[in-house]
């Protein structure tokens, strides 16, 4: 498959991304997860993302665009692709329309995942991540802990919240969500590729995405 998951901050694109790989070994291709690694290794690319990441801000769009032109023409993406997190930007939208023309690749469709405010603050300040930059797991202190002591049940490491989700950053990262990534519902509706679902369980998620897929 080749879509696009878009969607507010905690609307539950990682989860959503993740079990669809497990579906037909499509590759799962997170902005996020590639700046935090950088971040983490501190490369010149962490170095330069580092400061907008924990301020909730987006990180500028032509270096963005600089990792997607490598990353989409890796061997493994010719089995297929789940973008998550990216395009966030209306030129980030346009700068991926060229490089798929360029490199004949046509997308599926786009999904949308609608999930209430109320749903998506409260999943936000309950979120834990797997602070092992090559695991990631998501867990939730509510819903969906981590094994005792706080450790990741996959790999074992500590299970930490990030820095981004500060109560300060996280309602930063929804004001820019607004503002700067909502538009993209218009733009793919105008390119006839949008696919709304109603997004409160990843599972139930998930089972109409493939659905849409067949279709
Ligand atoms: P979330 O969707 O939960 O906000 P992500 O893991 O997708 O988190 O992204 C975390 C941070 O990485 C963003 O707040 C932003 O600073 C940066 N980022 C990720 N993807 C992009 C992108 N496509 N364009 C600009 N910045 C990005
Ligand atoms: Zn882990």
């Amino acid at each position: 498959m080749r879509i696009i998951l878009l969607g507010a901050p905690g609307a539950g694109k990682g989860t959503v991304a993740k079990l669809l790989t497990e579906f037909d070994g499509s590759v799962q291709i997170s902005t996020g997860d590639i700046l935090r690694s950088a971040v983490k290794e501190g490369t010149e690319l962490g170095k330069k993302a580092k400061e907008y990441m924990n301020r909730g801000d987006l990180v500028p769009d032509a270096l963005i665009m600089q990792i997607m032109e490598v990353r989409l023409q890796e061997p493994d993406c010719k089995k297929g692709f789940i973008l998550d997190g990216f395009p966030r930007t209306i030129p980030q939208a346009e700068e991926l329309k060229k490089l798929l023309d360029k490199l004949k690749i046509k997308m599926d469709f786009v999904a949308n995942l609608d999930v209430p405010r109320d749903v998506i603050l409260d999943r936000l300040t309950t979120r834990r991540t797997c602070s092992n930059s090559s695991c990631q797991e998501i867990y939730n202190i509510k819903s969906n802990p981590p094994a005792n002591g706080g450790k990741c049940k996959k790999c074992g490491s500590p299970v930490v919240q990030r820095a981004d989700e500060t109560e300060e950053a996280i309602s930063n990262r929804l004001e820019t969500y607004n503002q700067k990534t909502a538009p993209l519902i218009g733009f793919y509706e105008k390119e006839g590729l949008l696919k709304n679902f109603l997004s409160l369980s990843s599972k139930d998620t998930v089972a109409e995405i493939k659905k849409a897929l067949k279709g």
